[in-house]
């Protein structure tokens, strides 16, 4: 369900969508149900998360074991699109255009975390310090940028 609007707060008419073509690679499980006991954003000692990757893409975590933190971006799903103009606290006070904030309301509703690995699973990967309700759409898993080593795998012996 999308957010209600605030006072003050400003839409726009959104333009026909042109289709990026993005796969959904699986989906975050998280303890929030309720956009009101998410964190504003995640902690890397906050609880754990699971996030599950949808089988064609198992064979992708190869590797991931290695980082101790990594990059999550997700679909903020239940976001609306057309805020330009926002009041986040609610109170009427301070106003922000959308690009100034973090806030879940915006045209293409990524959400981005670093995150601590806690473990790998066949097709899983539990992590600390995501922000995202229960069942969000999972977009794409990256080594964190400061960790980031390109290490190709050893090569099978014969080869
Ligand atoms: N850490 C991310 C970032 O900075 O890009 C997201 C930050 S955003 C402020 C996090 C908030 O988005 C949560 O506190 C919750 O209110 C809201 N939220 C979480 N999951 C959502 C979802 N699937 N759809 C819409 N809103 C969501």
């Amino acid at each position: 369900m999308e957010a209600r609007l605030r006072a003050g707060e400003r839409l726009t008419d959104l333009p026909d969508a042109s289709d990026a073509q993005l796969y959904f690679i699986g989906r975050i499980r998280t303890p929030w149900a309720r956009r009101e006991d998410c964190p504003r954003q995640g902690r890397l000692d906050g609880s754990d998360c699971r996030i599950e990757i949808f089988e064609p893409w198992h064979a992708a975590l190869e590797g991931v074991g290695a980082y101790a933190h990594l990059e999550i971006l997700y679909w903020l799903d239940r976001a609306r699109r057309d805020l330009v103009r926002q009041n986040p606290k609610g109170d009427g006070t301070r106003y922000f255009g959308t690009f100034a904030l973090r806030s879940p309301q915006r045209p293409n509703p990524i959400g981005t975390s670093q995150v601590r690995l806690v473990s790998v699973e066949p097709g899983a990967l539990v992590v600390r310090g995501l922000d995202c309700l229960d069942g969000t759409p999972l977009i794409d898993i990256k080594p964190d940028r400061c960790e980031f080593t390109p290490k190709a795998p050893a090569k099978p012996a014969g080869r």
